[in-house]
């Protein structure tokens, strides 16, 4: 802990690389969680989660989709930013930049303060129009038409996050990647179970250029042999003690 408290005293490029676990204390199911809600992981209608939730299915059978869009926003609804996300607005200062690369959909680090997030997967409540330039942030879903349309072309909106089967939004991938480029001098990996190769590459290229890499999450993952540092505890209170760490020397 003293030690991870010295190096962020000292950084002045941090990134923290985040998913479901740094909202799950905020209420927020992680998607194990979320999925272990419907037996053997299927929906109502028999369909494995990500049938639904996938590009395709959005085409054919919006209806569908935005049944379950709306259960997706219905878990976060008026939940707020947990310690975690506010420690993490807390270490921006003028002499340090923070980037927050996050998997999550729902929003918290920019409730929290964060300046500079790289929404990796997109955002739920931000609803676009497929066709045309509409575009609105929604604080919640309540009280919308099952099957949303654009006011402005009538076509079936969505929310601007990534679905399954979807590729990635390239212009957050150009950011994420210019800003690699430009080095960062400390990483954090929190609350990801590490899957996809653009979370884990980063804290690969990381290691071999001597960056250090600290990780906090309960469980082990496929990047726990990797990282320098390694916290075992909820990101909440470990990030909490990180910044105390930080503050006295
Ligand atoms: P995941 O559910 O696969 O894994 C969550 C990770 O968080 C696990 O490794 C778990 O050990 C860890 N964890 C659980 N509680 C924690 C805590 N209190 N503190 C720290 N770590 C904790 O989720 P994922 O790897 O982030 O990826 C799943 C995908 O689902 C993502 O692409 C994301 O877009 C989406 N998702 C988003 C949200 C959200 O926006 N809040 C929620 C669920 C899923
Ligand atoms: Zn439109």
């Amino acid at each position: 802990m003293k030690q991870v408290g010295a190096l962020l005293r000292d950084s002045r490029r941090v990134l923290f690389i985040t998913g479901a676990g740094v909202s799950a204390e905020s209420g927020i199911p992680t998607f194990r969680g979320a999925a272990a809600a419907f037996p053997d992981g299927r929906t109502e209608e028999g369909e494995p989660f990500e049938h639904v939730l996938s590009g395709s299915t959005f085409l054919l059978e919006p209806e569908l989709s935005w049944k379950y869009f709306f259960r997706l926003e219905l878990s976060l609804r008026g939940k707020q930013p947990n310690a975690a996300h506010l420690a993490m607005a807390d270490l921006q200062t003028s002499e340090r930049s923070v980037c927050i690369a996050t998997q999550n959909i729902d929003g918290l680090h920019q409730l929290a303060g964060s300046r500079f997030v790289l929404e990796l997967h997109g955002n739920l409540r931000r609803i676009i129009c497929p066709r045309c330039e509409y575009r609105e942030y929604l604080e919640s879903f309540e009280g919308m038409s099952p099957l949303p349309l654009c006011p402005t072309c009538r076509a079936v909106l969505r929310p601007d996050a990534v679905l399954y089967e979807e590729s990635l939004p390239e212009d957050v991938f150009d950011q994420f990647e210019a800003e690699q480029t430009r080095g960062f001098d400390l990483i954090f990996s929190v609350g990801t179970t590490s899957v996809f190769d653009y979370v884990t590459q980063p804290i690969l290229a990381a290691t071999e250029r001597g960056v250090p890499v600290v990780e906090i999450n309960p469980e082990e993952t496929l990047v726990s042999n990797l990282v320098d540092f390694r916290f075992a505890g909820p990101a909440g209170k470990t990030m909490q003690a990180l910044v105390e760490a930080a503050r006295s020397p």
